[in-house]
């Protein structure tokens, strides 16, 4: 299919940058297209509960989230379409958009391609992926009822994870590789005291052992160079991100970790090019950060839009 109308603006990722940068685009009358990707609201959409977005004193579910995102967004006249996109051409005006379904036009475009889960690649881990080895708790966390299970990170993510999986599993064993962690106080304090956590220090997995599903872990210690086998049924993988960014390279200017460099404006290297969310910010990574950053990219492709006019 061919959409041969030029679009105002096309959003390419549905996290909650992309979410917010529709609703503000649609308030605007820019009538956004959104496209979802492979997974509508993106990281947000896998996570149990959100704590600290305001608004919800008692938190809200990461899929109830999306949903009110995705309706406010609606409410004003953005069309979500759930497709993926495989191609951009940035060098033609409007800038092509190829998907799986058809090709795009717009003026302006937004980046919201969010950031994917980094792995440890160690032996056993793409072979054991969805047999045990996890990189989502919420996804994953009711098939480990009574079950012991690894988590390796130090940060956030690893301890968040690790208090959600205490739930189901009997044990939840923390491994990380230093004796510090990275995770904020209030989460290092519940991790402490809840009895069915605990923490293997300076250490890091170098093999992931099974025979079909996961059964074993090689844990090393990393200041002693011990190596132990550890029995284990499930692997909890939270050691940050990588941004999804493939459909860029070569054509946006990106910073030395592969994130797509924005100016303040949200601007990227080509102008009506604008970016948010977790693909241009390896520093905050926060919904409401990311949100912010999407309505702040649709209020400059507003003005943009409008400077072109006159
Ligand atoms: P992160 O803060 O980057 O932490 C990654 C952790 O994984 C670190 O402890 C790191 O160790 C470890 N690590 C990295 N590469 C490793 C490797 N190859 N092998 C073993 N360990 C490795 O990532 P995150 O926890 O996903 O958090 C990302 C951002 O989201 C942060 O800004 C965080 O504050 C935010 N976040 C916030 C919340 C919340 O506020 N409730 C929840 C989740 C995430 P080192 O410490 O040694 O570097």
């Amino acid at each position: 299919m061919e959409d041969k109308k030029i679009h105002k603006m096309l959003i390419i990722g549905s996290g909650p940058a992309g979410l917010a940068g529709a609703l503000y685009a649609s308030r605007a009358n820019l009538e956004p297209v959104i496209f979802t990707g492979m997974q509508l609201g993106g990281q947000v959409s896998t996570t149990h509960i959100v704590e600290n977005y305001p608004g919800f004193p008692e938190g809200i579910g990461g899929p109830e989230l999306v949903e009110a995102f995705q309706k406010q967004a609606e409410r004003f006249g953005t069309r979500v379409e759930f497709d993926q996109v495989t191609d951009i051409d940035f060098s033609q005006r409007p800038f092509k958009v190829t998907t799986y379904s058809g090709e795009y036009y717009a003026e302006t475009l937004l980046l919201s391609t969010g950031a994917n889960p980094r792995h440890l690649e160690i032996p056993g881990e793409v072979e054991f992926t969805g047999r045990g080895v996890s990189y989502c708790a919420t996804c994953d966390g009711h098939f480990f009822q009574e079950k012991n299970v690894i988590v390796v990170g130090g940060g956030d993510s690893a301890l968040e994870e690790g208090l959600f999986l205490t739930r189901f599993a009997k044990t939840v064993t923390i491994v990380h590789r230093r004796d510090e962690l990275r995770a904020g106080k209030l989460l290092q304090e519940r991790a402490f005291n809840n009895p069915k956590v605990s923490f293997i220090w300076d250490s890091a997995l170098t093999e992931i052992v099974g025979e079909g599903i996961v059964q074993s872990v090689k844990v090393k210690n990393l200041k002693t160079g011990e190596e132990n086998e550890m029995p284990t049924e499930g692997v909890f993988i939270f050691i940050g991100h990588i941004p999804n960014t493939e459909l860029y390279i070569g054509k946006l200017e990106m910073d030395d970790q592969g994130y797509v460099v924005v100016d303040k404006y949200m601007q990227t290297s080509i102008p009506g090019v604008y970016a948010a969310g977790e693909v241009a910010d390896s520093h905050f990574r926060q919904v409401i950060t990311s949100a912010g950053m999407g309505a702040a990219a649709a209020m400059q492709a507003i003005h943009y839009l409008e400077n072109q006019i006159k």
